[in-house]
């Protein structure tokens, strides 16, 4: 397993293994790893030959009013976790190999990128569709495993690869989850001993949406409005959203019908959480 800080030894590196053959899985983080983020690589190691985990906590995500500066860094253990998970390398740039320069080159996806967290954090898809673009083609042609933790983000970087013909296959991994159904995330260490309760509300709000359109409701206002009533029970968050939207479209349509999403947004103190789930109403 080895540790590449610059851009040029990450292509000297994937050059060799691809003139001897070997396909590559790649695995973007921002690093504080967790068994989510492990699931990805172990997804990846027996799809491809070797597998490389780039590490970075990207300033372009991130609004000037958010958690950059206090972003959990983790690398020596990040570097344990993803060595058992059988990963080959580990990507951990600094800020200036990948932004030498101030950047004026941004990509943004429209459509996608716009409800939901798109509209509460206006800046942050860009500064992920940009990293992530720079990142594929920092890695080349590869398999890419994304959370469907980030459901959005997902939908984005798979439209975005469509978009511009780049030659990554983007592949959506599942949820994993605390035993009372908290979906892992580098910042629930954020969560205070009052707060770590009643973050599972997410996942049980979830969970009675999903009940509610397998149970037959299609409107998607009796939906919401039932996540919303057990999201209030988490008096120490604020809600930010609560929607039932299409899955490919992520806007709410007049009637349910097809494959839809639930998602869910609830800021506590420092920590913003998002979780969704998604079921398929037949016929
Ligand atoms: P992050 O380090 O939070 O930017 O996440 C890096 C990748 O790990 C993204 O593709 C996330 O969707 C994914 N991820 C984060 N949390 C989880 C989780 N609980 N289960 C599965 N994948 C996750």
């Amino acid at each position: 397993m080895k540790v590449l800080h610059t851009i040029a030894d990450v292509r000297t590196a994937l050059g060799a293994e691809r003139a001897a053959g070997r396909t590559v899985g790649f695995v973007p983080t921002m690093g504080a790893l967790h068994d989510g983020h492990k699931s990805l690589v172990e997804a990846s190691v027996p799809e491809n030959d070797v597998t490389i985990v780039s590490v970075f906590v990207n300033p372009l995500q991130f609004a000037p009013d958010e958690d950059l500066d206090a972003y959990p860094r983790t690398l020596d253990s990040d570097v344990a976790l993803v060595e058992g998970a059988g990963a080959a390398y580990v990507f951990a740039p600094s800020v200036n190999e990948m932004y030498p320069e101030p950047i004026e080159t941004t990509v943004t996806v429209a459509g996608v990128s716009e409800p939901l967290d798109g509209r509460s954090r206006p800046t942050h898809f860009a500064g992920v569709a940009t990293v992530v673009t720079k990142l594929f083609s920092i890695i080349g042609p590869c398999r890419a495993y994304f959370g469907q933790k980030d459901f959005q983000q997902l939908a984005i970087i798979k439209k975005m690869a469509l978009d511009l013909s780049l030659d990554v296959t983007v592949i959506g991994c599942p949820t994993h989850r605390e035993p009372d159904g908290l979906a892992m995330s580098s910042r629930n260490i954020y969560l205070s001993d009052e707060e770590r309760p009643q973050a599972a509300r997410l996942n049980e709000a979830l969970l009675l949406g999903i009940e509610a359109v397998d149970g037959g409701e299609t409107n998607p206002a009796a939906v919401q409005a039932i996540m919303k009533a057990h999201l209030a029970k988490a008096d120490l968050g604020t809600l930010d959203y609560a929607e039932v939207v299409d899955a490919k479209t992520l806007l709410t349509p007049d009637v349910l019908t097809g494959e839809v999403r639930m998602l869910v947004a609830v800021q506590f103190g420092k920590a913003r959480l998002i979780d969704n789930m998604g079921t398929t109403i037949e016929g």
